[in-house]
């Protein structure tokens, strides 16, 4: 495995395993020690994500020792203020079963998230959070938040994979020591994205598949990366991706894939933002 190192020293792996759409109890905790049994260390959960009981239940199943295993989870916007943020770490406590988490993230950058960080901050600072971050924000957002906060967020959490690359967020990122981390590094497999002429040629030269050129493409860029699968053969598959490199000449190719956008979610949508403000877990 690769790792990526936080600005505070702290490591995290470069590849780790993301359980979002996985709310079913005996499922996530199935696919959580299958996904560790093939080697996966890192896990990206959130409270809503209903799963982090299930997450917690199979880390302890599977007798790995905790400090081997990288947590991540995350807030939700209903819990953001000072008194909020602190009471819902505790219940991620509870429900993991750890004593601390590796890294705990804000799931959106709305609300009153400025209060809801400095309760991060502390929790940091007590030894409860080995490492705190922020999801979902662009670049003016995240320049913005790293000008206002005491402790800049040591990850960002957002979309990125070929059809939507933010370049300039990665640029941003890259400017304030921040480690980029992608989700959906499929595109949730829209625009039948497993089938990509580009990325199914590019990996032909490889014996590789589209799903592991564009992870490797991503690693290549130094992000972070979490693609999630219910199937043991594809988490084997998605882990098979530092024997080889992309040539220059691949990653210009891949560059042209680039929408410029989001086809998931639309945070310019007033309906959208709406819309996340009253969801509740
Ligand atoms: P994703 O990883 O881009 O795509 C998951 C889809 O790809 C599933 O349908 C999966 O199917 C399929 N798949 C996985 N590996 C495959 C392979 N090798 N070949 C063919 N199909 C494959 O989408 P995501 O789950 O939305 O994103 C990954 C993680 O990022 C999430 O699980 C979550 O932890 C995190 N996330 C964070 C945010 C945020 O706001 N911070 C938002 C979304 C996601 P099967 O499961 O059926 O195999």
């Amino acid at each position: 495995m690769e790792y990526k190192t936080l600005y505070n020293g702290v490591q995290i792996p470069m590849l780790g395993f993301g359980v979002y759409q996985i709310p079913e109890y005996d499922q996530a905790k199935q696919t959580v020690l299958t996904a560790l049994k093939n080697g996966y260390r890192l896990i990206d959960t959130a409270q809503g994500y209903m799963n982090e009981q299930a997450v917690g239940d199979a880390i302890k199943e599977s007798g790995i020792p905790r400090e081997e295993i990288f947590i991540t989870t995350k807030l939700w916007i209903q819990d953001f203020s000072y008194e909020g943020a602190m009471k819902a770490t505790t219940l991620s406590m509870e429900r993991l079963g750890v004593e601390y988490i590796d890294l705990l993230l804000l799931h959106q950058p709305m609300g009153d998230y400025i209060n809801a960080w400095k309760a991060l901050e502390k929790m940091y600072e007590d030894g409860k959070l080995r490492a705190i971050g922020m999801a979902n924000c662009y670049p003016h957002v995240l320049a913005d938040l790293c000008e206002t906060f005491t402790m800049k967020p040591m990850i960002n959490q957002v979309e990125m994979h070929p059809f939507f690359q933010q370049t300039l967020n990665l640029e941003t990122m890259q400017a304030y020591g921040v480690v980029p981390e992608a989700w959906a590094p499929f595109n949730e497999g829209l625009r039948d994205f497993f089938n990509n002429e580009v990325l199914v040629t590019i990996g032909q030269q490889y014996g590789k598949t589209a799903a592991q050129v564009a992870l490797r493409w991503n690693i290549q860029r130094g992000v972070v990366v979490i693609p999630k699968t219910v199937h043991e053969e594809r988490m084997i598959q998605n882990m098979d991706i530092f024997d080889f490199s992309l040539s220059a000449e691949d990653m210009a190719k891949i560059h042209q894939l680039d929408l410029g956008h989001s086809e998931i979610v639309n945070h310019y949508d007033p309906q959208w933002i709406k819309q996340l403000h009253q969801w509740r877990f």
